[in-house]
């Protein structure tokens, strides 16, 4: 995508589990609760020397009823193109946009963590600009919740994941946000797209919030804040 102006993100709200500790939680946001992920973007547009033009709008579109597709699970290429397209689909049909030009949408599936320990990966589609993130109903997991809807924003932008699948610790050097770091490990945030912090070669955690994580030179690459060189 070209990506010269203020980018809205829509953001939906989705009780993922129907249980009334999510639908008292979502009834209790704001768009302010997702204004550090605004102003992630930015800093980090700034300290890539982009200017406000490539920056985001969070917008608050609401609540919505009902639940979207249940992306496959270990699915095919051929069943996740499927899904992709029903995802596509269900998002024209139950979330308007106002306004021209090309905007992002955020599907937010809450969930209460006292039901749910762990939580099913979340999804960015590049094609559609859709976002369907599983978070948790719970103000002390706000700011984490920003972590995974800033990583999964970022996807839909272009964004590559930046960890191995099999252990989670995040690739060097595009995982790291400091790869110059001397010594290399612990890294003091963690890259966007890695998703955790790394402290030891088998070690790594989960950023607390936005202020410990940064966008790294990769991905600044893959969503057209750098030049790819030579
Ligand atoms: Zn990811």
């Amino acid at each position: 995508m070209e990506w010269k102006y203020t980018l809205p993100v829509n953001i939906y709200l989705i009780n993922g589990d129907t249980s009334a500790v999510s639908a008292d939680y979502l009834r209790s946001l704001t768009a302010d609760d997702f204004k550090p992920v605004e102003t992630f973007m930015r800093d980090e547009a700034n300290r890539y020397g982009r200017s406000g033009h490539a920056s985001i709008e969070i917008r608050l579109g609401g609540v919505i009823d009902t639940q979207p597709p249940q992306p496959p699970h270990n699915g095919s290429a051929l069943e996740v193109v499927a899904w992709s397209l029903k995802m596509r689909w269900w998002a024209y049909r139950n979330a308007d946009t106002t306004g021209p030009g090309p905007q992002v949408k955020m599907f937010l599936l809450y969930f209460d963590p006292a039901q749910n320990r762990r939580l099913a990966h979340s999804t960015g589609l590049q094609k559609g600009l859709i976002g369907r993130v599983n978070v948790f109903a719970s103000r002390d997991m706000a700011k984490q919740n920003n972590v995974v809807i800033a990583h999964e924003f970022l996807h839909t932008l272009g964004a590559t994941d930046k960890y191995d699948p099999a252990t989670n610790q995040p690739f060097f050097p595009d995982g790291y946000a400091e790869p110059d770091l001397w010594p290399t490990l612990p890294q003091r945030y963690g890259e966007i797209m890695a998703g955790r912090t790394p402290l030891t070669q088998t070690e790594a955690v989960t950023p607390a919030s936005l202020d410990d994580a940064l966008i790294g030179s990769k991905t600044a690459q893959e969503i057209n804040w750098l030049a790819t060189g030579g």
